[in-house]
Formats: structure tokens, sequence, C-alpha cells
């Protein structure tokens, strides 16, 4: 089964500007995957036409199986987002952000409770839970984001620059953590302009530049070539 299959994907903002010229791009089930590439590439556009928060111009998107043009729904639940950007309201506490969360997508409450305290235990924040999101500290609001992405149980999680402004300690945790609900099944997706991160942890690499898939290959593979 793939997890993601993108064929010909294009997209052009509004401004002119063809963040994406045609990508081809497969992920197996179960794999960790890194889309590497530097600033202005096209990883952040790519991420957003496969959680639908970006329109895309033309191309097939499907997700475990799911065209995003006939059967949306169905993608999206597949699919749990930790996006770069803070986009919690800092003024709720870490439970009430993660329990909404679950209920966006019908989990009943009962459910969310028992999910929210499994999910806040194994990022560390359990203990904060009544707390409001503003008093976290930076690692605590990725590691927040990323508990809230888990809340509907998705397949798949996909991270945009996930340890960006982490410090090394919280990443190192953050790193075991996503190996860990690999290592569990969960297919993991992750943006980053950090060629060591990728090395960590993933398995599989496509390199984007200018829009386009560049190398497309095994970790192991591309090590042997450099
Ligand atoms: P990356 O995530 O790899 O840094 P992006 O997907 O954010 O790359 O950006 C790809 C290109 O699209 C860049 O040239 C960027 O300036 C442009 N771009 C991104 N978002 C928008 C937008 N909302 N409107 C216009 N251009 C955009
Ligand atoms: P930042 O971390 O960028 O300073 P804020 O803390 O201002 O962001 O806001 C974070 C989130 O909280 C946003 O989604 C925003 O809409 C929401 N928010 C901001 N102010 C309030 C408020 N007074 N009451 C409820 N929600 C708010």
């Amino acid at each position: 089964m793939k997890a993601i299959d993108i064929r010909g994907l294009t997209k052009t903002y509004e401004n002119g500007v063809q963040a994406l010229k045609g990508v081809d791009l497969c992920v197996e089930q179960g794999d960790f995957y890194a889309l590497l590439g530097p600033n202005g590439a096209g990883k952040s556009t790519t991420i957003g036409i496969l959680s639908s928060l970006v329109t895309k111009t033309s191309g097939e998107v499907s997700i475990f199986g799911h065209s995003i043009d006939t059967a949306l729904e169905k993608a999206k639940s597949c699919l749990g987002l930790v996006p770069q950007e803070f986009n919690f309201n800092q003024f709720e506490t870490l439970e009430q952000i993660v329990v909404n969360q679950a209920g966006y997508y019908g989990v009943p409450r009962r459910t969310a409770l028992e999910r929210a305290e499994k999910y806040l235990t194994q990022l560390e924040l359990f203990d904060k839970r009544h707390h409001r999101a503003r008093e976290l500290s930076g690692g605590m609001k990725r590691r927040l984001m990323i508990a809230r992405a888990l809340m509907h149980e998705p397949e798949m999680l996909i991270l945009d620059e996930p340890t960006a402004g982490v410090d090394i300690e919280i990443r190192r945790g953050m790193w075991d953590f996503l190996k860990d609900i690999n290592n569990d099944g969960k297919t993991i997706i992750l943006t980053t302009h950090y060629l060591e991160e990728a090395e960590t942890l993933c398995r599989n690499i496509g390199i984007i530049n200018s829009g386009e898939i560049v190398v497309n290959t095994s970790m192991q593979e591309l090590l042997a070539s450099l």
C-alpha cells in the first residue's frame, strides 16, 4: 500500500510563482521518509497540498489510496499534520487543545480524554495538561503539536521542519519518539533542511529543488554515493 502517491503535481501561486513543476513522489506505508531541500524549494507547498491547506494547480494526489479530488475526508483522516508554526490557541490548556482536535474528527469525548492522557504522557506533557499552552517552552509546544496530530490516530504523521529552533537534547527526545512510533507501524514524513536529521531518522529520502524532485533514493544509497 502506498501512503502517498503524487503524480505530476504542479502549483502556481496567484502571484505567478511556480512552486511545484511536476512532482512525482511515492511513499510506502510504514516508511520514514524525509523531504529535504533548501528554503523556497517547495517542501511546505507539497505538505500544504497533502493536508489540503493549499489547493493544487494540476496533478494527482492520493493518500492511502484515497484521492484528494474524490475522497478528501478519507484522505484527511489518514494524516496528522505537525505544522511549522505554532497554530494553536495559546490561551487554551494542553488538554483542551488536544481534546478539541479529536472533536473535529468526531472522536467521542471519553475516548478523546483517554487518548489525551496517552499521548500527553508519551510526549512528557501530562503533568502540564491543565496549563495554558502559552506557558510552555518552544520544545514543549512542538511536542504538544505532535500529541495533537496523533489524537485521531492517523496512519501517517507529516512534520514540517519539526526540530527547527529546538535545542539538541529535546531534539534527540523527539527523534527517539518518532522512531518508536515508526517502529510501531506509523508512516512518517518530515521536511528538513538538515541532512543530519534525515540521516539519523529516515530510510528513504527525496530531495526537492526549485519545485522539482532531483533525487529520490534510500538513505543508504545516498550516503554511499557521497
Ligand atoms: P519550502 O517549504 O521548501 O521553503 P515553499 O513551498 O514554502 O518552500 O515555497 C516554494 C516557493 O513558493 C517559494 O518561491 C515561495 O516564495 C513561494 N510561495 C510559498 N507560499 C506562497 C504563497 N502563499 N504565495 C506566493 N508564493 C508562495
Ligand atoms: P503568538 O504566539 O504569535 O503571539 P498569540 O498568543 O497572540 O500568538 O495567539 C495564538 C493563538 O491564540 C491564535 O490562534 C489567536 O487567534 C489566539 N488568540 C489570540 N488572542 C486571543 C484571545 N484574547 N483570546 C482567545 N484566543 C486568542
